[in-house]
C-alpha cells in the first residue's frame, strides 16, 4: 500500500478536493435513504428500575439506537412514534453487570489443571472455548468484563475483543490485559529445571526489559497492564514478593505515560504495599492484607478486587466439603482480611476470577459476598454496576441515565433485596441489541 501511494505523486490537490466533494454527496444521498423513517427506539417497562444506585418502582427506560435516552417515572418517559414497547412485569431492570476479574481463556481447574491448559491445549482450542465463555458471560447479564490475562494464550484476548466488537460472536465489552507481567523465575508452569517451558505470563526484569515488555503489550492492544507483585515461589512454596519497588514504579510510569492503568495481583502485605506505593489502580485478591495495608489503600483511594469465589472454588477442588468440613485456614484468613478491608473503608471492585470456576457463573462472587462475608445485596449490586464503572474509568456505563450505553439486564424479583435474583436473568441488551428477552 505504501508503495502504491508513493507512486502517485502527480494527483493534484484540486483532484483530491473534487473527489472528496463527490464522496460527500454520495454519502449524504446514502445517509438520507438509509435512515429508517422511525427511530430505532425501545421502551422498557419493568416493575422497577435499579439505576446503579437505588431501586425505583414504576420507572421506565427509553432506548434509542445504542444509547439510553430517558429514565424515570413511566408517566414522564415519552416515547417517539413507532417505538417498540417491552412490557416486563415482575422484573427489575438494571445496568448491565460488570465483571471485574475474568480469564476468558481459562476453564475450571477441576476440568483441566492450569498447567495442562497452558502447556497442552492449543491456542485454537483455547480460543474456540473462549468464544463460548464470552457468550455465556453475556447471557448471564455481564455486558462488560475486565479480562486479566490470557495465561499463556498470548494476545488471543485482543482478537476475541475485536470479534465481539465487530459482531462476529456475542460477548461482553472487554478490557484486556493481554499477557500480564511476571518476574523471571517466579511464575509457572514449572517442570524439570532442565526444561524452559512456555510461561503463563510474560517474564520481564530491570529497566530495559520492563519498559520494552509494557510497551510491547500496549502496542499489541492491552487496555491495561497486569503485574504479579508476588507469587508462590518461596523456597518452601510460600508466597513471596517478585518485582522490586523500582520495577513496579517503572511499570506504572510506563503504562501511565501511555494512558493505561496497572492492576496488581498481590496477596502478601509487602507485595500489596509495593504495588500500592507504585500507584496501581486495583489490588487483585489481597488475601493477606493487614489493617495497616488497607489503611494505606483507603488513603490512596485504591480498590480491592477480592475474588472470594476463586479461593472458595480452589479450596473445594482440593477436597474441602463446604458446609461439612471445618473451614480451611486459607479461607479463615480471607475472612480476617476482608473484615479489615471493610473496617478501613477500602472501595471494593466486584470480580470473582471467573475461569477458575465456570464462565457464566459470574454471580457466584456476589452470592458469596452476601452469604459468607455479610455484604448486603444492594452493596454488591452497586459494586458490580456503578462502582466497577467508576473504578475502571468507564463513564459511559454502569448506571441508567440519558446518554449512557444501552447495556441493560432484567431479572425476576428484586436483586437489591435478594442476591439470588441475579440467577433469574430474563433480558440482556448490549448497545441497544437484545441478546436475550422474555
Ligand atoms: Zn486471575
Amino acid at each position: 500500500m505504501k508503495h502504491f501511494f508513493l507512486r502517485q505523486p502527480s494527483s493534484s490537490p484540486a483532484t483530491h478536493r473534487g473527489l472528496s466533494t463527490a464522496l460527500l454527496v454520495i454519502s449524504s444521498v446514502f445517509a438520507s435513504h438509509a435512515q429508517p423513517v422511525t427511530p430505532a427506539a425501545t421502551l422498557l417497562r419493568p416493575a422497577a428500575v435499579f439505576d446503579g444506585q437505588d431501586r425505583h418502582e414504576g420507572w421506565a427506560v427509553l432506548v434509542e439506537n445504542n444509547k439510553i435516552s430517558a429514565v424515570g417515572p413511566a408517566a414522564q418517559v415519552t416515547a417517539p412514534a413507532g417505538t417498540r414497547t417491552l412490557e416486563l412485569p415482575g422484573l427489575t431492570l438494571l445496568p448491565g453487570l460488570i465483571e471485574g476479574h475474568s480469564h476468558l481463556l481459562l476453564h475450571p481447574y477441576n476440568e483441566t489443571s492450569w498447567n495442562d491448559q497452558v502447556l497442552l491445549e492449543s491456542q485454537a482450542l483455547r480460543v474456540a472455548r473462549a468464544t463460548a465463555h464470552a457468550q455465556r458471560t453475556l447471557l448471564a447479564g455481564f455486558t462488560t468484563a475486565r479480562d486479566l490475562g490470557t495465561e499463556g494464550a498470548g494476545y488471543a484476548d485482543v482478537g476475541l475483543k475485536q470479534a465481539i466488537d465487530q459482531g462476529i460472536i456475542p460477548g461482553p465489552r472487554l478490557l484486556v490485559a493481554t499477557r500480564a507481567l511476571v518476574a523471571t523465575g517466579s511464575y509457572g508452569p514449572k517442570l524439570s529445571v532442565d526444561e524452559d517451558v512456555p510461561q503463563g505470563a510474560q517474564e520481564a526484569d530491570g529497566v530495559d526489559g520492563i519498559i520494552r515488555a509494557v510497551r510491547e503489550q500496549m502496542g499489541k492492544g492491552a487496555d491495561l497492564i497486569k503485574v504479579y507483585a508476588d507469587y508462590r515461589w518461596g523456597a518452601d512454596g510460600s508466597t513471596q514478593t517478585t518485582f522490586s519497588q523500582d520495577e513496579l514504579n517503572l511499570i506504572v510510569q510506563t503504562a501511565r505515560s501511555a494512558g493505561r492503568g496497572v492492576v496488581a495481583h498481590a496477596s502478601t502485605p509487602e507485595g500489596m504495599r509495593r504495588a500500592i506505593l507504585a500507584g496501581v489502580e486495583t489490588i487483585e485478591h489481597g488475601d493477606g492484607g493487614t489493617p495497616e495495608i488497607f489503611e494505606l489503600m483507603k488513603k490512596r483511594g485504591m480498590a480491592l478486587c477480592p475474588t472470594v469465589a476463586a479461593g472458595d472454588a480452589t479450596a473445594q477442588y482440593k477436597g474441602w466439603r463446604k458446609g461439612t468440613d471445618p473451614v480451611p485456614a486459607r479461607i479463615q484468613q480471607k475472612h480476617v482480611s476482608m473484615a479489615a478491608a471493610v473496617k478501613a473503608g477500602v472501595p471494593f471492585a466486584m470480580g470473582g476470577d471467573v475461569g477458575v470456576f465456570t464462565h457464566g457463573d459470574n454471580a457466584r462472587e456476589m452470592e458469596l459476598l452476601v452469604r459468607d462475608y455479610g455484604f448486603t445485596p444492594l452493596l454488591v449490586l452497586r459494586q458490580a454496576t456503578s462502582g466497577n464503572a467508576r473504578i475502571f474509568h468507564l463513564a459511559d456505563r454502569g448506571r441508567l441515565a440519558p446518554g449512557l450505553l444501552a447495556d441493560l439486564v432484567a431479572v425476576a424479583g428484586d436483586p437489591t433485596q435478594d442476591v439470588a435474583a441475579l440467577r433469574q436473568i430474563r433480558l440482556v441488551m448490549k448497545g441497544g441489541v437484545l441478546y436475550r428477552q422474555p
